[in-house]
């Protein structure tokens, strides 16, 4: 009788229970554990202050502007990230304790939706114009549009290839990388960057603890990613091809892109020390860190964060614990350099 150690990951062994032990791929469960431990709930944080900043005039048309865009951002591609997770990743990934880790981050993606009702209901925001904007605000819309499309090309995928070919093998890689590393990794960041500026104006305390411990929940995500697609690059060498290395560097030079022009939009002016195009940089500087994580040959010249004020801010061990016996300690260290 075969047993999990007679299949590779994406051996699309769906007959077998979900055997966890004895471990094989450990680095999932270890990730799975701190996870579980990085529990945190929005409605926990008060928004009483953010709420009242918001009505008496100490935040400006121009903020509001920003927080409603990033808003409207991850409340399209947080549920596209966990529909992704459902529909694809957790059916071909078949291991074990990969599945553990994807049934929590599903859960951390779904904690992360109630985020964005919570702060639109905390702050009596205009549902449409923040849960309308990935089919109305343009820049918006093309990393959803982006984002979606990668999701039905692996059904398209699915529908075409027999689940153990080489093509299919290709497709399912092709889309952990984009939803891990270009979406979660990259395209996450500038706005995770835009809402935590608000913290060094001592303003929008509430949502920038909320993105703090959304940031937290991220970078889990995308360490549990590039572990899956550096397992599958040493497991499946023929997928990891430098013609598909070329082929990512392109996929960072798509998220560079939108990127920029959704700095643009969200910033039309500079503000909270923050301009567009400062997000050139920040995602260059960001894709440095990812491309090097699954080893790509290739570097954007950027060799400074834009914003040093974003270290501090993510590094972990010194965000305020207001969880008290729940929460003990971050498990990552300066977030910023690390993940
Ligand atoms: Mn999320
Ligand atoms: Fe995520």
């Amino acid at each position: 009788m075969k047993t999990k150690f007679d299949y590779k990951i994406l051996d699309n062994n769906v007959g077998i229970v979900n055997q966890i032990l004895p471990h094989k791929n450990k680095w999932a469960w270890d990730l799975y554990i701190t996870s579980l431990q990085n529990n945190w709930v929005p409605s926990d944080i008060s928004m009483s202050d953010d709420i009242n900043e918001w009505k008496n005039g100490t935040i400006t048309d121009d903020e509001k502007h920003l927080v409603k865009r990033c808003l409207g951002f991850f409340a399209g591609s947080e549920s596209l990230v966990s529909n992704n997770l459902l529909i694809n990743a957790y059916k071909y990934i078949t291991d074990a304790e990969c599945r553990q880790y994807i049934s929590i981050q599903i859960k951390e993606e779904t904690v992360h939706n109630h985020t964005i009702v919570y702060i639109c209901d905390s702050l009596n925001l205009d549902i449409n114009e923040v849960y309308e904007a990935y089919a109305s605000i343009p820049s918006i819309q093309a990393k959803d549009a982006y984002l979606i499309q990668v999701t039905e090309d692996l059904d398209a995928a699915a529908q075409k290839y027999s689940p153990d070919s080489h093509e299919f093998r290709k497709a399912v890689l092709n889309n952990l990388i984009i939803y891990y590393i270009i979406c979660e990794g990259t395209l996450f960041y500038s706005g995770f960057a835009m809402l935590l500026a608000f913290n060094q104006q001592k303003k929008l305390k509430g949502i920038a603890d909320q993105i703090t411990y959304t940031v937290k929940d991220e970078s889990n995500h995308v360490k549990f990613g590039v572990q899956l697609i550096n397992t599958i690059a040493k497991e499946y060498p023929e997928l990891w091809t430098p013609e598909y290395q070329a082929t990512i560097k392109e996929y960072f030079d798509k998220a560079v892109e939108l990127e920029v022009n959704y700095a643009k939009d969200v910033l039309p002016r500079g503000i909270l020390g923050l301009n567009s195009s400062m997000f050139g940089d920040y995602i260059k500087y960001i894709a440095n860190r990812r491309m090097e994580s699954i080893n790509l040959p290739y570097k954007y010249d950027a060799p400074h964060n834009p914003f040093p004020w974003l270290s501090e801010i993510m590094d972990l061990d010194t965000c305020t614990n207001f969880f008290e016996g729940r929460v003990k300690s971050y498990k990552t260290g300066a977030l910023e350099d690390d993940f």
